[in-house]
């Protein structure tokens, strides 16, 4: 372990205060010990400085995936009073509301005869790429409505069924939501890419679930093994992206105007109820609800090229669920026996709510929110369910993926992406993307191993595994 950092059981580590100045508590990260040659230094200091921002409650965490990011190192969990504490955008990330979405299908595997013809199809319907632009006719007030209703907005307008909202994280739908403090430049980018997948780590994959760990739990949220399914990983694009650069620039200005102390410009920040706090959570919210209508525009596009190939209804495949991983939520939770609201910064986290949360969807509410975990192109992606050790040890989060190992520039020097394809192909894994570029920066090996990184969450009860699935197609931006 690195030195001045203490491991405190099998898997979690602790950082003392006095690890960097100025610590108000001190540092939490969960990792097994076959973990720790992934870690980075530079993204536990990240974490460590985290644990110096005002008003911060308990520890500053980080699940097994962490690794460095802008200002909060990826992988990273703080809750913040809403009287003394902050918001900042270092922890929610540029791309707001980046999320997984998980589609039951009701086909199983033995039924994909023509898996390829099936991934050229769906590259064909969603657009993909750097420059991918809609194909929704999106008006000004469209997008306004959009920004402000999330998903049940989508429904209302074609893009999907009646169920898809309660199976999203807040129904799809930040209560928080402001359009207004959304620049003029910011809606200019988020207009055309309304319903796009993006590029880089963004994919769309067609799994099989080849493992049940938990059947009752997998038959509450309708999966079970040998079946198909259909995973989405996007975020809100260049206007989530806008929105952070933006609001970043009132907030570092802010940090000074209330003397806020921070050991690194990027972790800006405002107190959560001063006009520039403000201002950015409601343009965050409704870069949120950008993100939830992105993936369920995708969403129904994924369920029209399969009907159209399997003669299958879009009630046939029915959303598991939604989770967004780079958000800030007011929330409440039980501190030293008392209920508080706590502004919970998840930057590449994942919301672990566990049974008998109201945030729960009724129909999952006596087993715990489904958490969905992606691997890579190459390795296993799961699905876990929420726990009690979560709410009492980590304001209900987990991890939101395997965390990179490696750089995109050092991945696509470390193979050809052409290689990578190939490889993947011998192992029955069929790979679309727009080039062989953007396969070699999203190489399994440029990934920690999924299994590990689930292990460690598992050991620590933060979350539970409930099925596995592998990869069959896979298209990346
Ligand atoms: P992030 O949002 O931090 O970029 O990515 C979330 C996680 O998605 C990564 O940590 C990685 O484990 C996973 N991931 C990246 N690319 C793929 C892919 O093509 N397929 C799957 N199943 N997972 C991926
Ligand atoms: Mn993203
Ligand atoms: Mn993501």
């Amino acid at each position: 372990m690195l030195e001045g950092i203490e491991r405190i059981n099998e898997v979690e580590c602790e950082v003392p205060v006095g690890y960097v100045p100025g610590m108000r508590v001190s540092a939490r990260f969960f990792l097994s010990e076959d973990l720790e040659e992934s870690l980075e230094e530079g993204a536990v200091h990240q974490l460590a400085n985290v644990a110096t921002l005002p008003g911060i409650v308990r520890h500053a965490l980080a699940m097994p995936d962490i690794h460095s990011g802008y200002g909060f190192p990826i992988g990273g969990v703080a809750a913040f009073r809403e009287e003394t504490g902050i918001i900042s955008p270092g922890g929610v990330g540029y791309d707001i509301n980046c999320g997984v979405r998980l589609l039951a299908t009701p086909l199983r595997v033995e039924d994909l005869t023509q898996m390829r013809a099936l991934v050229e199809e769906l590259f064909r319907t969603v657009p993909t790429g750097v420059g991918a632009e809609s194909r929704m006719r999106l008006s000004a007030q469209g997008l306004e409505e959009m920004l402000v209703e999330g998903v049940p907005w989508a429904v209302r307008e074609g893009y999907g069924i009646e169920a898809d909202a309660v199976h999203c994280e807040e129904n799809g739908q930040m209560q928080d939501a402001d359009a207004v403090p959304v620049s003029k430049r910011a809606r200019k980018r988020g207009m055309p890419q309304a319903g796009t997948l993006g590029s880089g780590n963004h994919f769309l994959e067609v799994q099989v679930i080849d493992k049940v760990f938990d059947p009752k739990v997998a038959a509450v949220y309708g999966l079970e093994e040998g079946q198909v399914c259909c995973m989405i990983h996007c975020g809100s694009r260049g206007l989530g992206h806008q929105v952070c650069t933006d609001h970043l620039r009132v907030l570092e200005s802010a940090t000074r105007k209330y003397e806020i102390a921070i050991p690194d410009r990027q972790l800006a920040c405002a107190p959560i109820h001063s006009p520039e706090g403000e201002a950015y959570f409601g343009a965050m919210a409704a870069a949120a609800n950008y993100a939830w209508v992105n993936r369920q525009v995708i969403t129904h596009e994924v369920r029209k090229v399969f009907s159209r190939l399997f003669g299958i209804e879009y009630e046939e495949m029915p959303l598991v669920y939604d989770v967004a991983h780079n958000v800030a939520k007011r929330e409440e939770h039980d501190i030293d026996g008392r209920r508080e609201t706590l502004y919970v910064h998840r930057k590449g986290a994942t919301r672990a709510f566990g049974p008998g949360r109201l945030e729960v969807p009724a129909d999952y509410r006596a087993v715990g929110q489904p958490v969905i975990i992606p691997g890579s192109m190459g390795s296993s992606s799961y699905v876990l369910h929420g726990t009690d050790t979560a709410m009492e040890r980590t304001f209900g989060s987990t991890c939101h993926g395997a965390g990179r190992v490696m750089s995109r520039t050092k991945a696509k020097k470390s193979m050809p992406g052409k290689e990578v394809r190939e490889a993947l192909m011998e192992r029955g894994i069929y790979v679309r993307a727009t080039s062989d570029a953007s396969i070699a920066e999203e190489a399994p090996a440029a990934y920690k191993e999924s299994d590990k990184v689930v292990d460690t969450v598992t050991r620590a009860r933060l979350s539970l595994p409930v099925v596995r699935l592998r990869p069959l197609g896979v298209i990346k931006g």
